[in-house]
């Protein structure tokens, strides 16, 4: 990737991080933000935004089984960043994130998933404050932040693994319908 559309991918997260600040402050509720954790520098194209479609139906069922309704969303599926969607919950930020590692831990494409729970006073609502293990690595079973710090696993590897897992899901959706 160049230097140019590197600065327009860093533009982009910046922008999404005002988005989010803008809508916790706004609306005064906790915020479920999710994107996709995609490795590498392309963050977006047409399997990225299958599966996104696909985490957003699983967030919105575990919201609406649980009676939550969401008051406000704002979402864009075509930045560099890729696909996010910012929903205000007004309900318990410490309920909502364990809703949502259960679906990170246990959903078949929840490793790819990235969902985070922000609220004003406490930031980003963490896992192991709520008793959960930190996100582990595609690749081996160590802590994902220790891999990607030491930049332990091969690109391509990691990329595979990405990739594998999207076509594994989509292919089973596909057998379905
Ligand atoms: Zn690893």
């Amino acid at each position: 990737m160049n230097g140019f559309s590197m600065a327009k991918l860093l533009d982009d997260k910046e922008e999404r991080y005002k988005k989010q600040t803008e809508m916790i402050v706004l609306n005064k509720l906790p915020v479920i933000s999710f994107t996709i954790n995609k490795p590498g520098t392309e963050k977006n194209n047409e399997i990225i935004k299958n599966i996104f479609a696909s985490g957003l139906k699983e967030i919105e069922s575990v919201l609406s089984v649980n009676n939550i309704e969401i008051m406000d969303r704002y979402c864009s599926s075509d930045g560099l960043s890729g696909p996010i969607i910012i929903l205000s919950i007004n309900f318990n930020p410490n309920k909502i994130k364990e809703w949502m590692v259960d679906i990170e831990n246990n959903h078949p494409i929840g490793r790819l998933l990235d969902i985070d729970v922000i609220d004003e006073q406490r930031g980003h609502i963490s896992r192991i404050n709520l008793g959960f293990e930190a996100r582990k690595c595609l690749i081996c079973n160590d802590y994902a932040k220790i891999c990607s710090r030491s930049q332990r696993h091969d690109m391509g590897d990691v990329l595979k693994k990405f990739y594998n897992i999207c076509f594994l899901y989509i292919e089973k959706q596909q057998e379905k319908t």
